[in-house]
């Protein structure tokens, strides 16, 4: 990847990931990186409030992305999102499932159960705020 077709920026929850350039369809945008532990540890953290940047791989490894450096970590959650998690030779990346304009925010949906664990008081995403 040359030139990053994104920058972290002020979204509506905090902070999000934005396009700056267009993004082609089934572009693998940014990796969702750090370092692998045990999902079962994982759990425990996760369920203990701990973290919130835990990416399950499988029922054995999970990248725990909470690290700085972890770009992939400030794409918020989106219901109708323009981008999908993948896993690629043991890696995660946030592909785009459509062609996303710059200045859209680049998001993707968390799944079923992190909504449930984190968001407490509903999902606040643009199509759930209408
Ligand atoms: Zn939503």
């Amino acid at each position: 990847m040359g030139d990053k077709p994104y920058r972290v920026g002020r979204s509506r929850t905090g902070l999000g990931l934005f396009a700056t350039e267009p993004i082609r369809k089934h572009t693998l945008i940014v990796e969702y990186s750090g370092p692998r532990i045990a999902t079962a540890q994982a759990q425990k953290r996760e369920r203990a409030g701990r973290s919130k940047f835990m990416f399950e791989i499988s029922n054995r490894w999970t990248i725990d992305g909470a690290g700085r450096d972890n770009i992939g970590r400030y794409a918020n959650h989106a219901c109708k999102p323009n981008a999908e998690s993948m896993l690629l030779r043991g890696k995660i990346f946030l592909k785009a499932i459509r062609r996303i304009q710059p200045g859209e925010e680049i998001t993707y949906d968390y799944g079923r159960e992190y909504v449930k664990l984190f968001f407490t008081s509903g999902c606040k995403c643009a199509s759930c705020r209408k």
